[in-house]
């Protein structure tokens, strides 16, 4: 008779990214028409690792003068350099801040898990590429936009307003300013006030690519900040990324004032497991689309449908897998889940825990060590989960997961469809018939099938209903800064 052997408890001797190639400033100034200046209000404000709590730099705070700033410098720089550049100009600079980034590309992964608590293996492998990737990719289309656009006359907008928030901060940035340029538009760029240090380092690399002064500005501030770019007069274009709450309050600033906008905003995407699924992949799928990046994705597969057939045994292995996941120091190269971006987002993940377990549903979360400084959540899941509970309906951003049952494929394109939100969404099934069918009825921005979290700047994102308007990457993200005549 076979021995059962007991089970062995595996650890990882620790693998620390190295921080001595980086180089963070004590204290960071506005870039604003090509130079680093001091904000007129002399105030600061730090920036701290997520993981350890430790204050990592001081950041200038941009007040409406500040903003009024770099709104005439990027409109100087619109009116007498940038718009009259030809399109293969305007992308021989695209490309000189992409190659810029590449060759800092460590620097760059390791100053982001610094500052957002994402783990060094998603910003190595996702955030730092792919941002490097979206410049190559609209350096290409600057000289190329009639074949974008063929038989209309394509015409820049003037001054883009940006706004991004934490979750991907260097990768919004690119996302934002690479088909702005592209399109031969002038920028005004907001990071989030927790993520300002990869926006900063991007600063000083397009002052090193000798991109004109003021076609880029880059302002670091609060809340008030972004709405000052807003409301300032001078913008013709409004592009943000971030809560649907926010994005209501841009709507209602920027209505009636001719000013275009695209809105990317929140999201409560439903995973979908069909009982012919791979169970395996499905699992890691699962995982992926919500815990290795501690949910802190628009688009994370935070609502999950399993068929019943399957449901025990698709739960059984996603427990056993949770078990197995690293929580901790996200410059370590072996750790799953990083850092919660604050103290105020660890809150509100706490917040709806206690809602789900007030709601009757049943949690279980991993059973990983925490660390004790810093923030950090065990990824949860909650079963039992009423389709009109609290936990199933909002968006938490956080590695929390709820799980719910289905028996036909009518029953959970109702149940998937119900939602304020409609940003992305994952089906896994062995049949492509069955995919098909999924994804032509739900509501989604994307969709994709058999994997998940998967992004390629040649493709647009973007959502329905109130996870905004708008799509970026791809074609589609460049008409979102032209005009067609
Ligand atoms: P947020 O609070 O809406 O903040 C986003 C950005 O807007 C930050 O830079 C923020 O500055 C700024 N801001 C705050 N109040 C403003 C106002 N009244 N006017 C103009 N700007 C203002 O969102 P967040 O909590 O940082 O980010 C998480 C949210 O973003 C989630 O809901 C997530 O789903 C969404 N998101 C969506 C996508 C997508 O593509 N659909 C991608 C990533 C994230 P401060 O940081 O200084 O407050
Ligand atoms: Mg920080």
């Amino acid at each position: 008779m076979a021995k059962k052997i007991k089970e062995i408890n595996w650890d990882y001797a620790p693998s620390l990214e190295s921080t001595s190639h980086i180089e963070v400033k004590e204290k960071y100034e506005l870039f604003i028409d090509g130079k680093f200046v001091k904000p007129s209000s002399g105030n600061y404000f730090n920036t701290v690792n997520p993981a350890t709590n430790e204050v990592l730099s001081s950041i200038a705070y941009a007040n409406e003068k500040d903003v009024d700033n770099a709104v005439k410098a990027a409109r100087k720089a619109y009116n007498e350099v940038w718009s009259k550049l030809s399109g293969k100009e305007r992308g021989k600079y695209i490309y000189r801040i992409a190659r810029l980034m590449q060759e800092r590309a460590r620097e760059l992964a390791v100053i982001e898990t610094l500052d957002a608590g994402k783990t060094i293996r998603e910003s190595r492998d996702i955030d730092i590429p792919l941002a490097c990737n979206h410049f190559f990719y609209y350096a290409g289309w600057a000289d190329k936009l009639e074949y974008a656009f063929p038989n209309r006359k394509v015409e820049s907008l003037g001054v883009a307003g940006q706004i991004i928030p934490w979750n991907f901060p260097l990768l919004m940035a690119a996302w934002k300013i690479a088909p702005a340029l592209a399109a031969g538009n002038t920028v005004v760029l907001k990071p989030a006030e927790t993520t300002s240090l990869t926006a900063m380092k991007l600063a000083e690399i397009i002052r090193d690519s000798g991109l004109p002064a003021g076609v880029v500005n880059i302002v670091t501030g609060y809340g008030d900040t972004g709405a000052a770019i807003v409301n300032h007069e001078d913008i013709n274009k409004v592009a943000f990324t971030g809560s649907t709450a926010v994005g209501k309050i841009i709507q209602k600033a920027i209505a009636g004032t001719g000013k275009k906008a695209t809105l990317e905003l929140g999201g409560k995407s439903a995973n979908i497991i069909m009982d012919d699924a791979p169970i395996d992949q499905a699992v890691e799928g699962i995982i992926n689309g919500i815990f290795f990046n501690q949910g802190h994705v628009c688009c994370a597969g935070s609502r999950l449908f399993v068929q019943e057939g399957v449901a025990d045994v698709v739960i059984k292995k996603l427990k056993r897998r949770m078990d197995s996941l690293i929580i901790g120091n996200p410059l370590d190269k072996n750790t799953d889940v990083g850092a919660i971006n604050s103290k105020e987002q660890l809150d509100t993940i706490n917040k709806y825990i206690k809602i789900g377990i007030n709601e009757g549903a049943e949690m279980y979360q991993a059973s990983c060590e925490i660390p004790k400084n810093g923030y950090f959540c065990p990824p949860t899941i909650f079963t039992g989960v009423a389709q009109s509970s609290t936990i199933a309906q909002e968006e938490i951003f956080g590695p929390v997961l709820t799980i719910q049952t289905f028996r036909t494929v009518d029953e959970v394109i109702q149940k998937a469809n119900n939602s304020p939100f409609g940003l992305a969404a994952g089906v896994w099934s062995d049949k492509g018939s069955r995919v098909f069918n999924l994804t032509s009825k739900l509501n989604a921005g994307v969709v994709w099938a058999n994997t998940y979290n998967k992004f390629d700047p040649a493709s647009p994102f973007g959502g329905f209903k109130e996870s905004g308007y708008g799509r970026e990457g791809g074609m589609h993200g460049l008409s979102a800064y032209v005009k067609l005549k």
